[in-house]
């Protein structure tokens, strides 16, 4: 069963919720955010760029990273009480809107 994006928060936020400090301070989000966006960029850059990786390196799957990087951004949102659905939602406000003739179309 898919879960919403609502579900996804709450999820987070009963595991979190376990511990003393449930989420680090914003800025150690931000930097966590900022790491996990840097796997990514690794996996990518492995996969399509022009940087090969390590001897002896083993990669996690983009699944995986992009996985990381969800959770650290879902913890950011429900640290600062924010939620994705409102958040998405106002997003594709802009794409249907603002950029509504902004690309090429098929
Ligand atoms: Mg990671």
């Amino acid at each position: 069963m898919e879960k919403t994006i609502s579900e996804i928060q709450k999820e987070v936020d009963d595991w979190a919720q376990q511990f003393e400090k449930p989420y680090f301070s914003p800025l150690s989000m931000l930097a966590t955010m900022t790491e996990e966006l840097g796997e990514v960029s690794r996996v990518v850059n492995c996969m399509y760029g022009d940087k090969n990786k390590k001897n002896g390196e083993s990669l996690k799957a983009l699944e995986e990273e992009l996985g990381d990087l969800l959770f650290a951004l879902i913890c950011m949102a429900n640290d600062q009480e924010i939620s994705l659905d409102s958040a998405f939602t106002k997003k594709m406000e802009k794409v249907y809107q603002r950029d509504n003739n902004r690309f090429v179309r098929k």
